[in-house]
């Protein structure tokens, strides 16, 4: 099969895909800042990485998925002002709604790590860039990273004059340079803070993903993702920090960024007000169709939400369960043959040149707007010719198809779970009824025969355990 083949933001290269202690990949996300409801824009970027995630896992990788919640920020303090609570409270109930979000857009992430809870990881990360000469402590009690101690900066964003650099930072006045940017915030009146060798306060924004992500996945990650505005200043920043400290490099071998969501060719922002919440977007489209969509267009790419584009998506929904639902039927009705007749074999070739394509597209770069194209072929290829085929063997092999895509997709996990259940139903319900016969030869003195079954049936992995009037059975 193709090697894996994306593009690097690090030097805007697309890379063979090589991770540092393969088949495990470390993977870490920017999450979400729980100040509003999670609209279609993080959606985006979050479904896309569970997509890619899901391709590799497809691909014989085991992906590790970090995504951090940041928890702390002055947006968060800013609204809880506003709405006049406290803001844990105001955290909790965005929280909810973003981990509704990830249930509902079938998003699996294995480790959700918040600022809050790492305020000590953060000090001791902190403490080491000063004691390394990276960081210092200005007058408020605030540090700040020393940006022309790492002769780096600017290549991830590719900005290479430091007029480039600002970093729209209060207190510039006690930064040594304007682009020095906090690790450590001093605590203002007020504001929640926590005690740190420096005097109260709270961790500056960019730190804690080096923090968290180092923590999870050690001193090395194979990928880090996160939406393309977060490049210049967050993850420039990050990359600084975490290579200061770790003192080597790549600390990220894969930076991946995702393309901005835009309706009506904008930029979805709250000062244009043209927000559109993942909720309003699930009650209008369904989960299943809007997730299908959000893995429509290349992750790279602008996507732009629009009616026609969503229905489209809802069609492909439908279908491509219909389809899946169908071979499934038709498997259920037909033990497999396991031959194919000549006649066929020009079929077998336009299923696998479906697969083949479906993933050399996924394969290069991760273009979901390439192989969402394949998914609409298997699905016509299954109208015009598949559904009157009499051969099951192909039927079978397109079944596996459907399978591999919605390991992706994810929009049919329901059909194939039911199918994988209905067969162990079945056999369950046939070692019942041959129990039940040999219990009525037990109960008519023929041993010899009752004994032969509980044998047969221990070859096959069933144990029995013969009680005075019943038997139960396990597997073994
Ligand atoms: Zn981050």
């Amino acid at each position: 099969m193709s090697e894996i083949r994306l593009r690097n933001t690090l030097g805007r290269r697309i890379e063979v895909f090589e991770p540092v202690k393969s088949p495990l990949v470390n993977m870490y996300v920017c999450g979400p800042t729980p100040y509003d409801y999670t609209h279609i824009g993080h959606a985006r970027t979050f479904v896309a990485f569970d997509g890619i995630k899901r391709y590799l896992s497809l691909r014989g990788y085991s992906v590790f998925h970090v995504q951090n919640i940041t928890d702390i920020d002055d947006k968060i303090i800013n609204r809880s002002r506003e709405r006049g609570i406290d803001w844990r409270n105001l955290v909790q109930e965005y929280i909810n709604d973003y981990m509704d979000m990830l249930t509902t857009l079938n998003i699996q992430i294995d480790i959700h790590p918040r600022v809050t809870e790492h305020i000590d990881d953060i000090i001791e990360f902190v403490q080491g860039l000063i004691e390394k000469g990276y960081a210092y402590v200005a007058e408020s009690g605030s540090v700040y990273f020393e940006v022309d101690k790492y002769p780096d900066y600017g290549r991830l964003s590719g900005r290479a004059s430091k007029n480039l650099w600002g970093q729209e930072e209060e207190h510039a006045h006690e930064k040594k340079k304007p682009y020095d940017f906090a690790l450590w915030k001093a605590a203002k009146p007020g504001e929640p803070s926590w005690q740190s060798p420096w005097g109260p306060g709270r961790p500056g924004w960019h730190i804690e993903c080096s923090v968290m992500s180092t923590k999870y996945t050690g001193p090395s990650l194979d990928i880090h993702g996160g939406a393309a505005d977060l490049i210049f200043p967050h993850h420039e920043n990050e990359r600084a920090q975490s290579e200061a400290l770790l003192g080597h490099k790549p600390w990220v071998k894969y930076w991946l960024h995702t393309g901005y969501l835009t309706i009506e060719g904008e930029k979805m922002s709250k000062s244009l007000g043209n927000i559109i919440s993942v909720k309003d977007a699930v009650r209008e489209w369904g989960p299943g169709p809007l997730r299908l969509w959000l893995l429509s267009g290349h992750y790279r790419t602008q996507l732009e939400y629009s009616d026609q584009s969503l229905q489209q998506s809802k069609r492909l929904y439908n279908r491509f369960r219909e389809v899946v639902q169908e071979l499934h039927k038709r498997l259920e009705k037909q033990e497999p043959t396991y031959v194919l007749k000549p006649s066929e074999l020009d079929l077998l070739d336009s299923l696998r040149k479906i697969q083949r394509r479906w993933h050399a597209e996924m394969s290069n770069d991760f273009n979901f707007a390439g192989a969402i194209r394949e998914v609409w072929e298997f699905t016509n290829l299954y109208y015009k010719e598949l559904s009157s085929i009499e051969s099951n063997t192909i039927i079978l092999y397109a079944y596996k198809i459907g399978q591999e895509m919605n390991k992706v997709y994810a929009v049919a996990d329901d059909v194939y779970q039911a199918a994988e259940r209905a067969v162990p139903e079945v056999t369950e319900h046939l070692v019942d009824l041959i129990v039940s016969v040999r219990t009525e030869l037990r109960k008519n003195k023929m041993y010899d025969l009752a004994d032969t079954i509980r044998a047969k049936l221990l070859e096959l992995g069933i144990q029995l355990k013969d009680y005075k009037d019943r038997t139960e059975w396990s597997w073994k």
